[in-house]
């Protein structure tokens, strides 16, 4: 678990063993030359980063090769699961780009089919009731290296199993009463071969079908059987179901011909640096406040990264570079962040904005006059034109960016130094004013007109430059910081509990940031804005018509490719 991977493996073809395989299949005739995938969430949680890298491959394998991918809801345990969930999950497939078509299906439609198999199994004395405790069942599955022992209930006639099984799902027995187990082999070296649980007794109604059914099956008596009533091919899912493939392969066995038969291939499943990917602790995070919801932008979760202002471009990138292997592995949180950066570095518009404001006063410029300067919307892309950004003699400038006694490398603003305010003029610093608790106020400076911008002769060269915001126009803003989440870097693997973990200072909230008035005018929740000089920031739903409200979704400092430049010297 401790290995860490950066870059998938791919064969010459471009193809990563998933798709090797499937393309192999395909090729050799098997089932038609038909391919169909599936993805099966279930509908206990909101999706995160390591569902997008699961149903990445099984819709865009369907889309490579000219194939269908299902989307199934698992939805075989009403205690845990909700339509609150269905919805968020559909919404987010979708944010990818991904669609399922007609394909909508869920585990209980199959319930019907499922019972009806568990009988016959059990009138081929294949299946028995046992009424043994879980404890008790626990106690006598062996190890390993030690075969188990038998149920005292194993060898109940056949007649006997039906009746309990019928009556077990009339509701006349308490949950945890019984269960019913296929019978298989109690010394097999597969540990899930010594009898697996097929069904348990749930008294909870179920969401779609209410209270027709009080028993439900297991996920290893619904999945195989499920991929199988509906014709698909290739069943992908993650390395822990490598030990459950027999038994998967057992239970479609009992249903399919020579003909057709779905095939099971892992994966490795996505775990990140500084990240909890289980969904039972997320949940937590949400029950117990220490996030704000489900997508709050600290999550890994997908409507988490999309408030956060990850796109479903920088996040498919993502997963294509990390790619599929057969091995466990842990991924850095800096490749992630590298893709959203690069991303957002081609598409996110140029704006100024001052987070730590301290106020500028160009002592020689005129009172009332105002001046524009026409900014590039993207550098990076001068076809997105340039926007209009008001210039006066009161400025706000960030207050990191002057130092009164600086040490000898500091290129921003001290006392007599010059800088250049982006795309205006260069200023030197004449003096300060300072507050009774020895705090800049005021920062003073006179301009040189013969430095404006675009004006013949005025690329005088400065070492420093400097973002700004016109104090009579600025808009305030809010801005919320994000750290991480986790204060380590395997959360996962520390002893413990996980909530001792938590980086206490993931928030910060800056509830009076300036920034300039074009910017206000047509922004959106979910439009991404670079502020020059600082970062990407996405805005947020909870902005208002009289406040915007932003998320930092990243630095400008690549610590990644830095890693990498150093890695390669
Ligand atoms: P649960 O413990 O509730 O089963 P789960 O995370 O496995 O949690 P599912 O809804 O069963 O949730 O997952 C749907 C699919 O997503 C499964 O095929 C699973 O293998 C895959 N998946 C889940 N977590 C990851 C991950 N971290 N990386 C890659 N795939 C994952
Ligand atoms: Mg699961």
């Amino acid at each position: 678990m401790t290995e860490i991977i950066e870059e998938g493996i791919v064969n010459e073809g471009g193809l990563n063993f998933v798709e090797q395989e499937i393309k192999d299949d395909l090729a050799a005739g098997k089932n038609g030359g038909r391919l169909s995938t599936r993805f099966p969430p279930e509908p206990n949680g909101y999706l995160h980063i390591g569902h997008a890298k699961a149903f990445i491959m099984d819709f865009g394998a369907a889309e490579k090769f000219g194939g269908t991918c299902n989307l199934r809801f698992d939805d075989t345990n009403p205690q845990k699961e909700d339509m609150e969930y269905v919805n968020a999950i559909m919404r987010d497939i979708h944010w990818l780009g991904y669609d399922w078509g007609d394909r909508l299906y869920y585990a209980s439609d199959y319930f019907p089919q499922l019972f009806d198999l568990a009988v016959r199994m059990i009138k081929e004395g294949k299946a028995y009731v046992d009424e043994q405790t879980s404890e008790q069942i626990a106690a006598q599955k062996g190890t390993p290296t030690l075969p188990g022992t038998n149920s005292p209930f194993r060898d109940r006639p056949i007649e006997e199993n039906l009746d309990l099984f019928m009556r077990m799902n009339k509701g006349e027995f308490d949950e945890g009463s019984m269960v019913l187990r296929a019978k298989i082999d109690m010394a097999n070296s597969n540990m899930h071969f010594r009898d697996p649980i097929m069904y348990r007794i749930i008294k909870t109604p179920h969401w779609r079908t209410g209270t027709t059914w009080k028993v439900y099956p297991m996920y290893d008596f619904a999945h195989g059987q499920s991929d199988y009533f509906e014709g698909v091919t290739h069943s992908i899912c993650t390395l822990e179901f490598v030990p459950h493939r027999p038994l998967y392969e057992y239970f479609v066995k009992e249903l399919a011909d020579e003909s057709y038969c779905p095939r099971q291939i892992e994966f490795n499943r996505l775990n990140l640096t500084y990240t909890v990917m289980s969904k039972r602790k997320l949940l937590q995070l949400v029950k117990e406040n220490l996030v704000n919801g489900w997508d709050d932008p600290r999550m890994p979760t997908l409507c988490g990264l999309r408030r956060r202002g990850y796109t479903p471009s920088a996040i498919k990138d993502f997963v294509n570079r990390i790619g599929y292997t057969k091995y466990e592995a842990l991924n850095h949180i800096e490749l992630l962040e590298h893709a959203v950066r690069e991303d957002l570095n081609k598409t996110a518009t140029r704006i100024s904005a001052v987070v730590n404001p301290v106020k500028l006063v160009i002592t020689n410029y005129p009172e009332n006059q105002e001046e524009t300067f026409y900014m590039d919307n993207n550098p990076e892309n001068l076809e997105e034109g340039k926007h209009p950004m008001p210039f006066t003699r009161e400025l706000w400038i960030e207050r990191d960016d002057f130092m009164e006694n600086p040490p000898k490398k500091f290129f921003r603003l001290s006392p007599d130094k010059e800088v250049r305010l982006k795309g205006a003029y260069i200023i030197k610093c004449t003096g300060i004013k300072k507050d009774e608790n020895g705090e800049i106020v005021e920062i003073y400076a006179e301009y040189d007109p013969e430095t404006r911008s675009g004006l013949p002769g005025s690329d005088r060269k400065v070492k420093g430059t400097l973002h700004w915001v016109s104090v009579p126009h600025a808009k305030t803003a809010e801005v919320r910081d994000y750290d991480r989440l986790f204060a380590v870097e395997n959360p996962s693997a520390e002893e413990g509990d996980f909530r001792d973990l938590l980086n206490p200072d993931s928030l910060k909230v800056r509830p009076n940031v300036m920034i300039e008035p074009w910017a206000t005018e047509n922004a959106k929740p979910e439009d991404h804005f670079q502020f020059t000089r600082l970062g990407y920031y996405t805005v947020d739903p909870d902005s208002t018509s009289e406040k915007l409200v932003f998320n930092k979704t990243i630095g400008l400092k690549d610590t990644w490719a830095k890693e990498q430049k150093k890695a390669n010297m």
